[in-house]
């Protein structure tokens, strides 16, 4: 059977599955970030193991960053400016290459998820869509045209910048770049700063706080609409586990953009328009493993 591998490096924690085309995943473990030196050797551990038993033929890293995926810089499979600074500048890719000699796919973990949803979930048949992952961090995938939206370097999304009136939430944001960027305002970590709470998942259904966010997030989402012309928007992470919080988001979009986009899916199906993931917490891994598939095709072209 053809299988490959894949990692989905998160800020918080790595997935490593070894899996085939169909989106079948196996043996699947997780493994918290901490030092790169500790979580790569787990990892390296976990696929050497596999290779043994199963002989897989790439592996796909689909990582946090931000990441260099210009294949011409030096700095070609780098985290680069990560906010985890142990992270920073580290050569994610090259510590892997070194020890599987294999093709490897490499990308963003969001653009990871957007793949593995086109293949497998809630964007199947769709070739311009976009992914929006709200947790710790707040990110972006696309796949544009059928390709994963790349260019100078790859869409930081999370970071763009959204009405924020001060007299209603005086809060005033936690992005050490920017400080009331989206993710300064609306990812997981603002909420637990703005309310004092020990966790986003302490406040009830009923809070503000979950008006506030949905405002932001859609704020975000109607830029994104106006910019990319998405089929589809899939918004997956921990924050948009919330109850009732995907509802807020889908009627506040709509408000926000008033009419303007005379399209049925967003005047009157935007339930269908802005989604969950169709893989739940699977999209990231399943589209890793897609990235080790696409390079492993590319490399048999290579080859002739
Ligand atoms: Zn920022």
């Amino acid at each position: 059977m053809t299988i490959f591998g894949g990692i989905e490096a998160g800020g918080t924690k790595f997935i490593c599955a070894i899996g085939a085309p169909t989106g079948a995943v196996d043996k699947k473990i997780t493994i918290p970030t901490t030092t790169p030196k500790e979580t790569m050797a787990k990892v390296i551990e976990f696929f050497k193991k596999n290779q043994k038993q199963n002989q897989f033929l790439a592996i796909g890293l689909a990582s946090f960053g931000p990441i260099e995926l210009n294949q011409a810089s030096v700095n070609y499979g780098y985290i680069t400016s990560s906010p985890k600074t142990e992270w920073n500048n580290f050569n994610i890719l090259g510590v892997l290459k070194e020890i599987f000699n294999l093709p490897f796919g490499f990308d963003t973990d969001v653009n990871g998820a957007a793949l593995g949803e086109q293949r497998f979930g809630a964007a199947k048949g769709l070739d311009t869509f976009l992914y929006i992952t709200v947790g710790t961090g707040i990110g972006l995938g696309g796949i544009i045209d059928g390709k994963a939206l790349h260019g100078l370097t790859h869409p930081e999304a999370g970071h763009i910048f959204i009405p924020h009136d001060k007299s209603r939430d005086p809060f005033s944001g936690i992005c050490p770049y920017h400080k009331s960027c989206l993710e300064g305002l609306a990812s997981g970590p603002a909420i637990k700063v703005r309310w004092q709470v020990k966790s986003a998942l302490d406040l009830p259904d009923d809070h503000s706080a979950w008006n506030l966010e949905a405002e932001y997030l859609a704020y975000a989402i109607a830029n994104f609409i106006l910019s990319f012309s998405p089929q589809k928007i899939i918004l997956g992470g921990g924050v948009m586990r919330r109850e009732g919080l995907l509802k807020k988001v889908q009627l506040k979009t709509k408000e926000i953009l008033n009419g303007y986009i005379k399209n049925k899916n967003i005047l009157t199906n935007i339930e269908n328009y802005l989604v969950a993931p169709g893989l739940q917490d699977e999209s990231g891994i399943c589209g890793a493993i897609a990235l080790a598939e696409v390079a492993y095709q590319n490399s048999l072209i290579d080859r002739f």
